[in-house]
């Protein structure tokens, strides 16, 4: 079976291999240990994670540049996009086109000729380019007066050109490899010391980890193989073939770590749940609403796993006003109508946990009116303080208690439904018969803490039943990836009669008509999200940096220059919990107009007046983000707006922005933004733990089919990997293991 086809050749090794050096060391050996490293070295390398050998090995290519592509200046001609080497001659910073404006003016030379390279309007770039350095340029080349010259060309330090360009073992080769770099650390360096691994064979001691029958099946080259193609690769069969297998690999632990979880938690005992479905259909008739179909899908399936005597791990995954909160409590009304094994008295207990305090205090408030008409008790625990449903003295609304009262009748099952924060899996927090857990926005929380709130049980062991909700809409094929261990379950469909969003993409020279649209809502009290890239301003001196919208100089100039009448507040990462608790707060009371945040603007807050939605340099977000984003003024009848202000001319970019006037949800635009963007982009590392050539799997729903079900096929043969030792120990260190 394969991928597809270019991962039919055969594993071999490059012929010439250069003879053995006798060394004292073993893959597992420390880097510091081999190569004499500068303390910048050292620093960048810990940043990258890069310890051993093995993690060395493990350091891959971001890409490849070919040598093939690659012009002589003096064969250089108007009109080309091009790519040629050139040692930077003289620098200056010069006034053009009557004088107004800045520009960058280099001479570039190779053996064969020299060429002028013009940056407009980017004198800082003088300051970056050093005369006698050698660089590797792209660039469109134009003519003036006769004269060719590159203009604005994209630049990076290089370390081979053509005359030199010879393999690692000798040969030649048309691919080089370039490594993702950290500050300190060069892709030269990289391309250095691993050359040197490869020579001296460490990779050859690597023991590979993917059982043999499975690399056979999939036609994945084994892992010495592998890595030799993928730092230096002869042929592009070679690249393509390398990077699956190590893509496969990812995966496949990936797989199998969550696989291995799954297994364990479905072991537990749990509560088995048999509901009714009159009363489960007088419930959900009370609400104001009537279900959609994917809403009773979803009620549906999770119901028929509370019947099964194993816990249910779900993931319910749905944009953003898709109606989560309902399926939560029509469920939750399931449990706590349902008797603890073997009592004719008290009810079954469920948490519900938020990411937020006031997204604990709103569910809190949708509980207290979903079950106002029955005796059922409601807790709120957050740091900031605790509640109880109903109050003694009025029935319908909820009165402060001391967290030692409230925990005592969480303890003692006389409250069954307890809604909160991070607060709820505290170690002081049990309960008596804990039989359903649900969570809000899931990815913020790991696995240690859904563990904790497993064990939450006073008396017999059993593991409730868990539900995960999340707004994210991530591709199907990463979803399989980073919650293997959950079932899936999709809300698709928006309730009837949302009006939808106006969403409209807004080029700079349309900023002030867009401007006094939302002026004339500010003034009828609606309120206003702005989001930018950045929390600072950005470094002057850095290249890439420019022109994005930090959050603090566009509250400034917010306030100065466009909407000075109103109250503007900035929302980011870097405050603390607390600053960040008040300012939503007052934002959601309507004491703030103009909400100013980066992109981390807490998920699913519901603030119904606020019904505009702007966002800065949209072009550097994900299609999926942007989608989740503009989710934020769903929520109230007034017509919402999103404004997308692009800062690009590039068509690409707005054609790509133009999608998201198009899709109908997020799934939609996150398969999109999966095929759309590159891999990279998707910045899988730090949102999912999943690195880049990672994401390249993800890519492909075959290959995470292929990673899941041959995880599943182990697990379910050897859940503790009796006859995959290798694995094993993998799984538990989280480390590549080598001969010893
Ligand atoms: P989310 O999935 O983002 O958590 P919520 O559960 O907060 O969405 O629901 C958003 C809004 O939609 C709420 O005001 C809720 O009462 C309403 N709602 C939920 N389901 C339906 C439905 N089937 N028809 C109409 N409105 C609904
Ligand atoms: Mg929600």
């Amino acid at each position: 079976m394969n991928f597809d086809k270019a991962l039919t050749s055969k594993c071999k090794l490059p012929k010439k291999v250069p003879k053995r050096y006798a060394l004292e060391m073993n893959p597992s050996t420390a880097l510091e240990n081999i190569f004499r490293l500068t303390r910048y070295q050292k620093a960048a390398l810990k940043k990258l994670g890069i310890v051993t050998m093995i993690d060395l090995l493990y350091h891959f290519p971001s890409r490849y540049e070919s040598v093939a592509d690659e012009k002589l200046i003096s064969l250089l001609q108007r009109g080309d996009v091009a790519t040629f080497h050139g040692t930077i001659e003289s620098v200056k910073k010069i006034r053009a086109f009557r004088k107004r404006m800045i520009m960058t003016e280099a001479k570039i030379r190779d053996h064969t000729g020299a060429i002028k390279a013009l940056w407009f309007h980017q004198p800082y770039i003088a300051d970056k380019l050093k005369i006698g350095v050698e660089l590797r340029f792209s660039g469109k080349i134009g003519e003036r007066n006769g004269k060719l010259y590159v203009a604005n060309p994209e630049f990076e330090h290089s370390y081979h050109s053509r005359k030199k360009n010879t393999a690692l073992d000798g040969g030649t080769t048309m691919m080089y490899p370039v490594y993702p770099e950290s500050r300190g650390i060069t892709s030269k360096w990289f391309y250095h010391a691993i050359k040197k691994l490869l020579r001296e064979k460490v990779h050859e001691d690597i023991k590979d980890s993917i059982p043999k029958n499975i690399l056979g099946k999939y036609n994945l080259p084994q892992l010495k193989t592998a890595l030799v193609w993928i730092h230096n690769p002869q042929k592009e069969s070679h690249r393509i073939s390398a990077r699956k297998r190590f893509a496969f690999e990812e995966v496949f632990f990936i797989q199998l770590s969550r696989q291995k979880i799954r297994h364990e938690y479905k072991n537990n005992a749990s509560y088995t749940i048999e509901s009714n479905g009159e009363q489960i259909k007088t419930f959900s008739d009370r609400f104001p609403f009537t279900l959609t179909n994917s809403q009773e899908t979803a009620i549906k399936t999770i119901l028929s796993d509370f019947e099964k005597d194993e816990p249910m791990s779900r993931l319910l995954e749905g944009d953003v006003g898709s109606g989560k909160t309902a399926v939560a409590a029509i469920t939750a009304y399931a449990v706590v109508t349902s008797q603890p094994k073997g009592q004719n008295f008290g009810n079954l207990q469920i948490a519900y946990m938020a990411p937020t305090e006031i997204l604990a205090q709103q569910h809190f408030q949708s509980f207290m009116e979903y079950f106002s008409h029955m005796p059922i008790q409601i807790g709120l625990i957050t740091g900031s303080g605790c509640k109880k449903f109903p109050s003694k003295v009025n029935p319908k609304s909820a009165t402060d208690i001391s967290r030692a009262q409230l925990l005592k009748w969480v303890k003692n099952g006389e409250i069954p439904i307890l809604i909160g924060t991070h607060a709820l899996i505290q170690k002081t927090v049990s309960f008596k018969h804990l039989a359903f857990i649900i969570i809000d926005e899931q990815h913020r929380f790991g696995t240690m803490q859904r563990a904790k709130l497993s064990k939450k049980n006073d008396g017999v062991y059993a593991a409730p039943h868990l539900l995960s909700m999340t707004a994210t809409p991530i591709p199907r094929t990463l979803a399989l990836t980073v919650f293997g261990d959950l079932d899936l379950t999709l809300l698709d469909e928006m309730p009837v009669g949302r009006k939808p969003i106006i969403t409209e993409i807004i080029s700079p020279d349309k900023r002030g008509a867009a401007y006094e649209e939302i002026a004339t809502r500010l003034k009828e009290g609606r309120q206003l999200y702005v989001i930018c890239p950045r929390i600072d301003e950005p470094d002057p001196k850095k290249l890439l940096a420019l022109n994005t919208k930090s959050v603090k100089a566009e509250a400034r100039r917010l306030k100065q220059e466009v909407f000075p009448e109103y109250e503007i507040e900035i929302l980011h990462s870097k405050l603390r919990p607390a600053e960040k608790e008040n300012i939503m707060k007052k934002f959601s009371d309507g004491n703030i107009d103009i909400l100013v945040a980066t992109s981390v603007v807490e998920v699913g807050v519901n603030v119904p007046n606020a019904t505009m939605i702007v966002i800065e340099g949209a072009e550097r977000f994900g299609l999926a983000q942007l989608h989740q984003l503009r989710g934020r003024v769903l929520r109230s009848n007034h017509q919402a707006y999103c404004y997308v202000f692009a800062d690009t001319k590039s068509k690409k970019s707005i054609e790509r922005l133009k999608a998201i006037q198009k899709a109908k949800s997020g799934f939609e635009l996150a398969e999109l933004d999966l095929e759309m963007r590159g891999s990279g982009e998707l910045s899988g590392r730090k949102q999912w733990g999943i690195s880049d050539i990672g994401m390249e799997a993800i890519k492909n729903i075959k290959m995470v089919e292929a990673a899941r079900t041959e995880a599943q096929n182990i697990i379910s043969k050897d859940p503790t990997f009796k006859k995959y030792p290798l694995i094993a120990k993998q799984i538990e260190t989280g480390e590549k293991i080598h001969f010893e």
